[in-house]
């Protein structure tokens, strides 16, 4: 017997069509990248969405074929995620940082048949246009010379278009991985994972939005699908502002003058912001919350935030999970905690959202399932709606029976949820046969006055198989030695953690999207070697 309630598919058309009737005069702000400024809202970008997807259906483009973006946060990109879902597409958000080996395999992988592109990457677009084999149309989302503009492109059609229709479990997203080993791998988002992602991401367990959130995505929209701020914020009908350009003067200025109560990024980001307000002694701008997640946000930035009266909400997620795993915030026994208890807890990566499962297995043998004792680290595993099941053209699944996907991250569970992110499963560092986080002794390295950036990486050592070497960015202007570093830390990780070396470079490798990358640092000093 079925129950006697209304069907009611998951698309993501729903969600924009949700902001336009409720919330449709809610403002979303655009900073451009030459500085200009335009205001739309829910009714325009849906309006634009429908005028978008007739465009589409013009050039050819058909149900379940790619769309590329190769495009920074901006109005435009956004019809155009409801857009290209709206006539059955799939949009595929290219990463601009990728390496140009990785641009062509990803586009021709994906086998993507329209790029929209801004301006200011006229420069890839012409460099890799004759290795893009499947690219048959090329829409600029910015008025420029070489190809069509965006606004002239969608300005024939009217609003008038019923959405394309479909299963909920159809494709409306793909996002490859940053691809740490071999090829970047393709995560196909559904309309239903996405959907149920979005509903979840809301919550106060969540983004805690609310129809009076402000909220300015650092996040870049290429990125873990913007960690699915544009479906959240765009079904509790907030005021979205996205800038173009992620200098810290203009977020800042963008942060006050819009009355911004949230914002979401990776670390690095504050850690620029902080750096310009200290420069330009300006106060930081007094957020309701600030979302942090991609890597682990450090105390000091947790802190300094929390004196300021921002609710910090420290997540994990990867491009594997849509991206929401875990999320950090007030916890049934925050009222009893202090406030360096309060940092502590926050400093570890929250627990699961609804819909989200957890378990930690043994490093050794990957399967034996391990305590939420808080204190047994494991490989990380997770399960849900909208964890992958498979990468995007692959022939296996990437999850064993059960549904359980490996994260390559190894982490402590406690007994209230909590998740406690150690390490990646390969940049753990073994020594005697104990694990040391590197991750650890990173967050714990950058809270010295005079570190800019810290990485960890275990060299080869006769006697102990790994010890940990400490490679650190000076701040400019400032000064210190490695044994400074070394006494530092004495009281923050336990002696035997304590590294071996510690090395002052220049700069530190970073990934695409902004990672430090352990694999090309590793290289850089492949004939480094420890003393006994
Ligand atoms: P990506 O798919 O590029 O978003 O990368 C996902 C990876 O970023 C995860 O597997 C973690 O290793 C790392 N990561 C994400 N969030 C956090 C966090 N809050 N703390 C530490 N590492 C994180």
């Amino acid at each position: 017997m079925l129950g006697a309630m209304q069907g009611w598919t998951m698309r993501v058309t729903r969600v924009i069509d949700h902001a336009a009737r409720e919330a449709g005069s809610r403002e979303i702000v655009t900073r451009w990248a030459d500085g200009s400024e335009t205001r739309t809202d829910w009714a325009g970008i849906r309006r634009d969405a429908k005028k978008m997807a007739q465009a589409l259906q013009s050039l050819g483009v058909k149900e379940g074929d790619r769309v590329a973006s190769l495009a920074m946060n901006h109005s435009r990109h956004l019809v155009s995620w409801y857009g290209v879902a709206g006539m059955g597409g799939v949009l595929h958000t290219v990463n601009p940082r990728l390496f140009e080996d990785q641009l062509e395999f990803i586009a021709n992988h994906a086998e993507d048949r329209v790029l929209l592109y801004d301006a200011m990457f006229q420069p890839i677009v012409d460099k890799m246009r004759d290795r893009w084999t499947t690219i048959e149309h090329y829409i600029c989302y910015d008025s420029g010379e070489h190809n069509p503009a965006f606004e002239d492109w969608i300005a024939p059609y009217g609003e008038d278009f019923d959405w394309v229709e479909g299963d909920e479990r159809d494709p409306c997203m793909l996002c490859y991985t940053s691809g740490t080993t071999g090829n970047p791998k393709g995560v196909l988002y559904e309309h239903r994972s996405t959907v149920l992602h979005a509903l979840v991401g809301l919550q106060p367990a969540a983004f805690n939005f609310s129809a009076s959130s402000v909220m300015l995505p650092v996040v870049p929209m290429f990125h873990a699908a913007s960690w699915g701020l544009p479906y959240a914020g765009a079904m509790a009908g907030i005021k979205f502002v996205f800038s173009a350009v992620n200098e810290p003067a203009v977020l800042d200025e963008l942060m006050k003058r819009e009355g911004v109560t949230d914002s979401a990024g990776v670390p690095t980001v504050w850690l620029a912001h902080f750096q310009y307000c200290d420069a330009t002694g300006t106060d930081l701008p007094k957020l309701k919350s600030a979302t942090i997640g991609g890597s682990a946000a450090p105390k000091f930035m947790i802190e300094r935030l929390m004196k300021n009266g921002t609710r910090v909400q420290h997540a994990w997620g990867m491009t594997e999970t849509s991206p929401i795993g875990t999320v950090g915030g007030p916890t049934a026994d925050w009222d009893q905690l202090s406030f360096e208890e309060k940092v502590g807890k926050t400093a570890m990566q929250g627990r699961p959202v609804f819909g989200v499962e957890l378990r930690t297995v043994d490093l050794d043998d990957m399967s034996t399932e391990l305590p939420r004792d808080g204190k047994t680290s494991g490989a990380l595993q997770i399960r849900g709606p909208w964890v992958i099941k498979r990468y995007f053209k692959a022939e296996e699944d990437a999850v064993d029976a059960d549904g359980w996907f490996d994260t390559g991250d190894v982490g402590i569970l406690h007994p209230d949820g909590t998740l406690q992110l150690t390490d990646r499963t390969k940049d753990v560092i073994k020594s005697g046969g104990e694990w040391i986080s590197s991750v650890e002794l990173e967050n714990a390295a950058v809270g010295h006055p005079a570190v800019a950036e810290a990485a960890a990486i275990g060299m080869p050592h006769p006697k102990w198989d790994e010890r940990p070497v400490l490679f650190v960015v000076k701040k400019d202007g400032a000064d210190c030695t490695g044994e400074e570093v070394t006494a530092f830390l004495v009281d923050k990780v336990a002696k035997w953690w304590l590294p071996d070396a510690v090395e002052f470079v220049d700069d530190i490798p970073h990934t695409a999207t902004g990672k430090i990358s352990k694999k090309d640092l590793r290289a850089r000093f492949a004939d480094y070697t420890l003393e006994s």
